[in-house]
């Protein structure tokens, strides 16, 4: 078992910035208000997540550890509809097995909570720990015995702005989550958590920007597409600022990148991308994100129809005030 978590955490625990997305969606699962990260070496000497959630019971901390674990999924049925991001049981046993990690949770109903601390997968201190509702989860040392990923991290600058395009993505998919992220002691990044979604995208793309983007919002019988668009003069060099969102779930998706800069059309010039953050509401059977372990990819139902649904919203907001 030792082995087949190494052999996972390869697919789950590419880099440091896979750690933090998945401690990041297990806090958000939980349903924490807010979640803070720390972040030392770019996540290789730490990653720390502290969030106020639902914390986990004291016989369920080391079952967490085991592979295929997943407090999320009673039936097969479930598979079907995922709405929470985790539901492998993937994560934690394989980002154990390649660090030093250290769990401390107390959840409401328990007297005291727990602390864990586990070395390469191994659990080395189990004891019980004074209570503090939530979770506290450190990763230090990630890849300490596979020296081959480690030596595969070539700059630990492009390292935290994969970290930092992760907390971004995740912000702007959670406006009622407050994230702050904390790099080698500076605050990074800091949002409110109070729902405001245009307040988050002026946190990560400045203020200015922020008065830039213009609501969109369309539905159909299938979907419901809402979020903010930049106007044509607010553009970028590349296509990293355009965020998609699938029932809360940021995602990838050539085709509606696309659907995006049709809408555009000659409003921008060729080589030019908008600010966009798109959130999709769609029932769960139409869109399957068991594709991949890192879950970016996702096969959708009707893609054509939601492309049209986008290019419309995009259009009319872009059109408005314009005779
Ligand atoms: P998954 O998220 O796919 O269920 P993980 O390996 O990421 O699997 O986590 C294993 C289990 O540990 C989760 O199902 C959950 O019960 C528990 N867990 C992990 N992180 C947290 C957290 N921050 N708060 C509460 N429970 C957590
Ligand atoms: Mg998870």
């Amino acid at each position: 078992e030792a082995l087949a978590n190494q052999i996972a955490a390869g697919e789950v625990v590419e880099r440091p910035a896979s750690v933090v997305k998945e401690l990041v969606e297990n806090a958000i699962d939980a349903g924490s208000h807010k979640i803070v990260v720390r972040i030392v070496d770019s996540g290789l000497s730490l990653i720390e997540v502290t969030d106020d959630g639902s914390g986990i019971e004291k016989e369920d901390v080391t079952v967490a550890l085991r592979r295929h674990a997943t407090s999320k999924i009673k039936s097969s049925e479930d598979l079907f509809r995922i709405r929470t991001l985790g539901f492998r049981g993937e994560a934690l046993p394989s980002i154990a097995s390649v660090s030093e990690l250290t769990i401390e949770t107390s959840v409401a109903k328990e007297e005291s909570g727990t602390k864990l601390i586990a070395k390469g997968g191994k659990i080395t201190s189990l004891e019980p720990l004074a209570k503090r509702l939530g979770t506290k989860i450190s990763v230090a040392n990630l890849f300490y015995n596979t020296p081959a990923r480690l030596k595969y991290i070539k700059s630990l600058q492009a390292e935290l702005s994969h970290i930092t395009d992760i907390i971004n993505r995740l912000s702007l998919a959670h406006p009622e989550i407050s994230f702050t992220l904390i790099n080698e002691g500076r605050t990074f990044l800091q949002t409110a958590g109070n729902g405001d979604l245009r307040q988050v995208i002026a946190a990560i793309y400045g203020i200015s920007s922020a008065k830039k983007m213009r609501e969109i919002k369309a539905f159909d019988l299938d979907f419901e597409v809402s979020g903010y668009v930049s106007l044509p003069e607010l553009t970028r060099a590349n296509r990293n600022y355009i965020t998609l969102l699938i029932n809360g779930r940021f995602i990838k998706n050539f085709a509606l990148n696309r659907a995006i800069l049709e809408a555009y059309g000659n409003r921008i010039m060729v080589g030019r991308f908008p600010l966009a953050v798109i959130s999709i509401k769609i029932d769960p059977h139409l869109a399957d994100v068991n594709v991949h372990p890192t879950k970016q990819e996702v096969r959708l139902s009707k893609e054509a129809e939601l492309m049209a649904l986008i290019r419309k919203a995009v259009n009319s907001t872009l059109s408005e005030g314009v005779l």
